[in-house]
């Protein structure tokens, strides 16, 4: 059974507003890359909004495990479901304060993993490394910082990672790296990325491809070539 589903989704931005879904049906299975395309204003956004629960839906249900989002408490939901926006903030302080933001207690060797995950373990000598006051001259660039924010999320192990890569200005290593840390991540639980680059929806298990608040087709990325 699928980790997340919608079922007959609409969602809309207030009682006047235009429709931004428009009856969305999807599964997110358990593990795996699940990626959004779509032209601007396709509802790609609003997916994630739902899915966090930062807007509700309209008409229809989102379940999480079989149950009803709403249903949950909001402080579990976000422990299961995490979102990687563009330009997350990050404590101004230490490597080591960031990656142990949201999960204290966890061991030396599990940050050096998810540093891993996002190929910055070679690249960093010592977790006290700081965040604005760099150490050894050595300064934490833009792209590194998307990479430590991501570092922060698998920290949690979130069951469901939700990824918005459309706008990011992303330096080609860092592209890479987040490309290799969502292959890495989704063979263990759900990744959701809205894309920006094809080079990203190649290797995903599923795109969906969103237009005017529908989606307009699900497959791979052969698949959707043959029915194009
Ligand atoms: P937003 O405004 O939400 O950032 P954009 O319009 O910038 O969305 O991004 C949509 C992106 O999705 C485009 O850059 C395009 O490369 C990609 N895209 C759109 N339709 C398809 C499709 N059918 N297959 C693959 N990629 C697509
Ligand atoms: P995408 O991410 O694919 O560019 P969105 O999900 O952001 O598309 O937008 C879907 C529709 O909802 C669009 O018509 C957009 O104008 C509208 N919309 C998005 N965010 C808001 C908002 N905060 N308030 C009102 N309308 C919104």
């Amino acid at each position: 059974s699928p980790v997340l589903a919608f079922h007959d989704v609409h969602a809309r931005y207030g009682p006047g507003a235009p429709r931004a879904l428009n009856g969305v049906r999807l599964d997110i299975a358990r593990r795996g890359h699940t990626a959004i395309v779509g032209p601007s204003g396709a509802g790609k956004t609003t997916m994630f909004s739902l899915m966090l629960r930062f807007l509700e839906a309209e008409n229809g249900v989102i379940s999480l495990d079989g149950v009803p989002l709403d249903q949950y408490v909001l402080a579990d939901l976000r422990e299961r479901i995490v979102y990687v926006e563009q330009d997350t903030p990050l404590v101004s302080g230490t490597l080591r304060q960031n990656l142990l933001y949201t999960h204290p207690d966890t061991d030396e060797e599990a940050l050096w993993a998810v540093l891993r995950d996002v190929r910055l373990d070679d690249r960093v000598r010592t977790l006290e490394q700081g965040l604005d006051t760099p150490l050894d001259g050595s300064v934490i660039s833009g792209g590194e910082r998307q990479r430590i924010a991501l570092a922060r999320a698998l920290v949690g192990e979130p069951e469901i990672l939700l990824l918005d890569e459309a706008t990011a200005q992303l330096d080609g290593l860092t592209e890479t790296a987040i490309h290799d840390a969502v292959e890495r991540v989704a063979a263990r639980g759900a990744v959701i990325t809205i894309a920006h680059r094809l080079s990203t929806v190649v290797d995903a298990d599923q795109i969906l491809v969103m237009e005017d608040g529908l989606c307009r087709a699900t497959g791979t990325h052969d698949e959707l070539l043959v029915t194009d």
